[in-house]
């Protein structure tokens, strides 16, 4: 017998019947592998020859079912902007099972754009190349960038058009996930009063996310702990996405994972100047989901959670144990502000240069050190790039420069080459005091600066999936098939904080009018 692409251990389909349909991928009518992902299968530890060719284009266009998949739709409901839809549901992705990594980590493999399932509603349950490869490039950057991300392992276009504004080329993704368990995917059962699958889906993720916490046998240690997980790895990660100018942009509860992962690179765009406010998605109309408001969907979110996991805690009768639950779930929530802080600046003294924390006094000025010094310091370089109109992630690029001493380029990113001057003091007698505090306390100025400078270039990306970029690059691939500018792309964004030649052209901003306009979509 020939050998099996995959070694899955389906645990999902396995120990939670009942929260899933099993369903078989569509057949399509040409199967052609756009996209394999060698890297990330290498990691999977799977034998990249058999996922190529004819064979795997089969494969991943969902004509033929590797053995051992049980490909199933997963149930879930979720909060859309603000309104509930008590059932979503993979209405256009399966689950094909778990597979274990070369790390021993359990990996999801799912189609996306495989076909109707009972959760379509009116979706066709395609996918178009576009956003596919969309995905494709994006979870290839965030992974580059050090960003918890699901990432895609491979694109097959079907051979048959999809029907949107226009008609587009059909694709699959098959898409790779720590779990595919989502906020909603608990809002679910919660919804339906489903005591049994809610606390089964619990006790589930538990086991594959936080297994630290099946031992506990108290239901609010064990699933308020879970929310405490959740809540500490959004936290994280949503710094991290504030850090490199990331807009999700559809940061609805179905869209939110368990596992800390981003998914679903639906509108999502990086900010060019930077600015608070930025929002791109076509739909979000109220800027719900601006780059700013980030923090507190992610927040709101957790609390929907909260509510899903209630019941398991504090029996509905006992209203002494339901206040007591609330209480304590209010405070997970009411926590998650400070931890989404801390992350944020631990990222931001990485990205100022900086190793310590501060402390009161060490810089001579009470006003610039400390944990709050630190935090305003990085609070008034952003207004000044706001005020200034100033690309985000080149300004932070041209900050390394400067703390080697070359002030020229960043100074010359300000209409006013002036502008940053006050700030610019302040960051330097920050960055003495940390060097004066640091390990390597002693060494020679220019040894540090240049120190200073080569971290800040590792942890600041010169290259980003830039809007343009990423849209002329769909497009060559959408519309006449020329998958060349996507593969130059997608190897440019994986050198994220190199600064080659080659890479120049992939560093520079959009023209300030073309990201005025610049809208994303949701009808993927
Ligand atoms: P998304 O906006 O991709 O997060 O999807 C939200 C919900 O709409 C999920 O339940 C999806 O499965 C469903 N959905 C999105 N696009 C389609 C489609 N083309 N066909 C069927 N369901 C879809
Ligand atoms: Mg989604």
């Amino acid at each position: 017998m020939a050998p099996a692409p995959f070694v899955f251990d389906n645990t999902f389909a396995r120990e939670l019947p009942g929260l899933y349909v099993s369903w078989k991928p569509a057949a399509v009518p040409a199967p052609r592998l756009l996209y394999l992902n060698r890297d990330l299968a290498a990691e999977l530890g799977l034998d990249a020859g058999l996922l190529a060719g004819s064979e795997g284009a089969a494969l991943f266009a969902g004509n033929t079912v590797p053995e051992g998949a049980e490909p199933l739709a997963q149930a879930y409901a979720g909060h859309q902007f603000g309104g509930f839809s008590p059932q979503l549901g993979d209405g256009r992705a399966l689950l094909l099972g778990e597979v274990i990594d070369r790390r021993g980590e359990r990996r999801d493999i799912a189609f996306k754009g495989s076909g109707r399932t009972p959760f379509s509603r009116g979706g066709d349950g395609k996918a178009a190349v576009g956003p596919m490869l969309r995905e494709v490039i994006v979870g290839e950057a965030m992974h580059a960038l050090g960003i918890p991300s699901t990432r895609a392992l491979a694109v097959a276009g079907t051979g048959e058009p999809v029907y949107r504004e226009t008609a587009l080329p059909g694709a699959v993704l098959t898409r790779v996930a720590a779990s595919h368990l989502r906020v909603g995917t608990f809002q679910f059962f919660a919804a339906q009063g489903d005591l049994d699958k809610l606390r089964r889906l619990a006790d589930y993720a538990i086991a594959r996310h936080d297994p630290a916490l099946s031992g506990l046998e108290h239901p609010g240690e064990r699933y308020f702990g879970l929310l405490r997980a959740v809540a500490q790895r959004q936290a994280a990660r949503v710094a991290s996405w504030m850090n490199v100018g990331f807009i999700h942009g559809v940061m609805n509860t179905d869209n939110m994972t368990i596992s800390g992962e981003t998914i679903d690179y639906g509108p999502c765009a990086f900010m060019e100047a930077y600015d608070p406010k930025a929002v791109f998605s076509s739909i979000d109309r109220g800027g719900r989901y601006a780059y700013g408001n980030q923090p507190h969907a992610a927040r709101w979110n957790l609390a929907k959670l909260a509510e899903a996991l209630l019941p398991l805690v504090a029996d509905g009768d006992d209203e002494v144990a339901v206040q007591r639950a609330v209480a304590e779930a209010t405070e997970v929530i009411d926590a998650f502000a400070a931890q989404y802080r801390a992350a944020l600046l631990e990222g931001q003294r990485a990205k100022l240069g900086l190793q310590t924390a501060g402390s009161a006094g060490s810089s001579g000025s009470t006003h610039d050190a400390g944990e709050a010094g630190d935090a305003s310091l990085a609070e008034d370089w952003l207004a000044l790039l706001h005020r200034e109109r100033v690309d985000f992630t080149l300004a932070w690029r041209r900050l390394a420069d400067a703390a080697a001493g070359d002030e020229a380029a960043l100074r010359a990113s300000f209409a006013d080459a002036r502008a940053p001057e006050d700030w610019l003091a302040r960051w330097h007698a920050r960055c003495a005091a940390d060097d004066a505090a640091g390990e390597q306390a002693g060494a020679a100025p220019g040894v540090l600066a240049a120190a200073r400078s080569e971290r800040m270039r590792r942890t600041n990306p010169f290259v980003i999936p830039r809007n343009h970029r990423v849209e002329a690059a769909l497009a060559a691939a959408s519309e006449g098939g020329d998958l060349g500018p996507f593969e130059l792309l997608l190897a440019a964004v994986r050198r994220p904080f190199e600064e080659a030649p080659d890479l120049v052209p992939y560093g520079e901003p959009a023209p300030a009018e073309l990201t005025a306009g610049y809208r994303t979509f949701c009808g993927t």
